[in-house]
């Protein structure tokens, strides 16, 4: 029996919660694989071989984190983290520890779909191309030219300097992922000081003005307060 539809391990053991999010995913043409234990995901981890797992953290045997440092031993396969513990403290732990993103519950489905659809298109990228080959990285009316060091947006460049570029290349490299704080500011400066946060954040606020983002309006890249910044990837609809 062979398909070719991606493969969604689900780790939760709500029945309430697996219920709506594996019709969900069901009706959106994927195949869902559910684990109510971490040592069931375990297994079906590892016979299965799935595209994309979503972790539920508060497991009956286990902290679901140790399910996420198992997986990240050797494997880069997207987890996204669908938990009701919305604390930033345990956000930045999973996303540092190799999760891919983080959806609090309550969540809309809607919004789930899309980060599973980030999650999936990421990880072909980086898996059939590597890092943007041609130097080049595109995002709505967004052009980076990595080679150049230059970055666009309608055409028209704009003028960053050379950490700014640094910042928004990074980000670009994992468009759709949440960084935290502590990930960007290792890519960028190498190393992390006591007043390094504050850093990013100025040169955020200096980039975001350089973008000329207006308030409320979608950006290219979102801030999620103590915990991180996101590249948005393209919009599908
Ligand atoms: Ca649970």
């Amino acid at each position: 029996m062979t398909n070719n539809k991606y493969k969604i391990l689900l780790v939760e053991d709500d029945a309430n919660i697996c219920t709506v999010v594996a019709t969900m995913l069901e009706s959106s043409d994927y195949q869902v694989i559910l684990a109510q234990t971490c040592a069931l995901a375990k297994t079906l981890f590892a016979s299965y071989q799935p595209d994309v797992v979503i972790l539920d953290l508060g497991l009956p045997d286990m902290d679901g984190m140790q399910f996420l440092k198992f997986v990240r031993q050797d494997s880069l396969t997207p987890i996204i983290i669908l938990s009701a513990r919305s604390n930033e403290r345990d956000k930045v732990t999973a996303l540092d520890m190799g999760a891919n993103d983080y959806v609090t519950k309550p969540f809309s489905s809607a919004e789930l779909l899309a980060r599973v659809r980030v999650a999936l298109r990421n990880y072909r990228h980086s898996a059939e191309e590597g890092k943007f080959p041609g130097g080049r990285f595109k995002c709505r009316d967004m052009l980076i030219d990595y080679d150049a060091r230059q970055v666009f947006i309608g055409g028209q460049e704009i003028k960053l300097t050379q950490t700014e570029y640094n910042i928004v290349a990074l980000l670009s490299e994992h468009c759709g992922k949440m960084m935290t704080y502590s990930a960007i500011v290792k890519g960028v400066w190498g190393y992390s000081t006591e007043g390094s946060t504050k850093k990013l954040q100025v040169n955020m606020a200096n980039i975001r003005k350089k973008f000329g983002a207006r308030p409320g309006e979608t950006w290219y890249i979102t801030n999620e307060l103590g915990v991180g910044y996101r590249m948005n990837g393209e919009e599908e609809e």
